[in-house]
């Protein structure tokens, strides 16, 4: 019998919707926003200018192909503009790759506390996603390599991870390379990738350049400031951009984000800014808060996971509401499965040392 109104696909309502960080502490007027990892500094002036620019002429479509920005992003990292793909957020870009290479039947490959756009754009696209273990709330290569199977089609690995800001060394990243089969799509996720201070870090420029099954994502939500504009790019191989570009929607980016993003991209001094402070305010968040006897997982990202005792009194889900009556809006953490765990973006000044403070007395009281 045909149902009496439209059914989406099998496996669609199944889906769990991606929860964003909340942005609200209710009752409070003043509220810091540390649940986003958006940049404490905002974007580059530079890039709030050329937006402004555009808004009288919202009546025209943008370049569909965005070649302006490409060429830019092009010459910031010495790509060929023509292997890259600009989306809108590479939220986009995630699933377009999800789409295009995954079907019923096909896996996609993430690790437990990995990124949840993955497993969405895999169930969105009637994959199977297959969720691997994790070392130390890092991404194991081994048991990735254990678990793909004749029908896996991608891998998706955030490095550095969001929720853990754990990362993963270059040589790990060519040696899962090495191993999977050729017809394996591998997508590296680098959206934190300039805030990295690693020596044996690398976010997969000349794996890609040398591999024909190799991505990498980009973001300008996080280093750029420039979240509300949603705004992403891909580099591939050639293969690759050519099939993303024949699924993606005609003008996926728009207009004033081409602006500010190229904008953006040239204004390294901003960058560096960013980039200064958040050395500086991770390293001094990680040892406050370590100082107050809680477990921090070392990060290389813009934020960090606190992780808190199981005990009445002195839970995260406690640590969460006494925080939050405070104006202080760190990211709860149960749909990754870690719901002992709370994450902090690095903030401003002022709001690191209020979260410090506040976790100071919270684990006064519970003590
Ligand atoms: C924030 C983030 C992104 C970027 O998402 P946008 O859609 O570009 O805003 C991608 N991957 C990870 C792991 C992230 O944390």
């Amino acid at each position: 019998m045909s149902p009496k109104r439209p059914e989406p696909r099998p496996g669609v309502l199944a889906i769990e919707a991606y929860v964003p960080g909340k942005s609200t502490a209710p009752g409070i007027a003043k509220v810091f926003k540390l649940s986003s990892n958006e940049s404490p500094l905002g974007a580059s002036p530079k890039a709030i200018e050329a937006y402004r620019s555009l808004a009288t002429q919202l009546q025209d479509y943008p370049d569909g192909s965005a070649s302006a920005l490409r060429s830019a992003i092009g010459r910031a990292f010495g790509l060929d503009p023509d292997r890259i793909v600009c989306g809108a957020g590479s939220d986009e870009l995630l699933n377009l790759l999800a789409h295009g290479y995954l079907g019923p039947g096909d896996e996609a490959i993430h690790t437990v506390h990995g990124f949840l756009v993955y497993k969405i754009a895999t169930l969105a696209a009637g994959g199977t996603p297959i969720v691997v273990p994790e070392t130390n709330y890092t991404a194991d290569m081994d048991a990735v390599l254990k678990a793909v199977t004749p029908r896996t089609k991608l891998v998706f690995l955030a490095n550095p991870n969001n929720p853990t800001g754990t990362y993963v060394p270059f040589d790990e990243i060519k040696r899962l390379h090495a191993a999977l089969p050729p017809h394996v799509l591998l997508v590296l996720d680098a959206a934190y990738a300039e805030y990295v201070r690693r020596n044996d870090y690398e976010a997969g420029l000349e794996l890609v350049a040398t591999s024909d099954n190799v991505v990498m994502c980009r973001t300008f939500s996080k280093i750029h400031g420039l979240a509300a504009l949603r705004l992403g790019w891909l580099y591939g191989p050639g293969h690759i951009v050519d099939a993303l570009n024949r699924i993606r929607g005609p003008f996926n980016v728009n207009a004033p984000a081409i602006a500010a993003g190229i904008a953006a991209i040239e204004d390294a001094a901003h960058v560096e800014r960013s980039v200064a402070h958040n050395t500086k305010w991770l390293a001094w968040l990680s040892e406050e808060v370590g100082k107050l006897g809680l477990q921090v997982t070392p990060s290389v990202a813009n934020f960090l996971l606190i992780h808190f005792p199981q005990n009445a009194g002195c839970t995260a889900k406690e640590a969460d509401a006494f925080l939050t009556a405070r104006g202080l809006v760190l990211r709860r953490l149960e749909p990754y499965r870690l719901p002992n765990a709370l994450r902090m973006t690095v903030g401003t000044e002022e709001a690191n040392r209020l979260v410090v403070a506040a976790l100071k007395d919270f684990m006064r009281k519970a003590a």
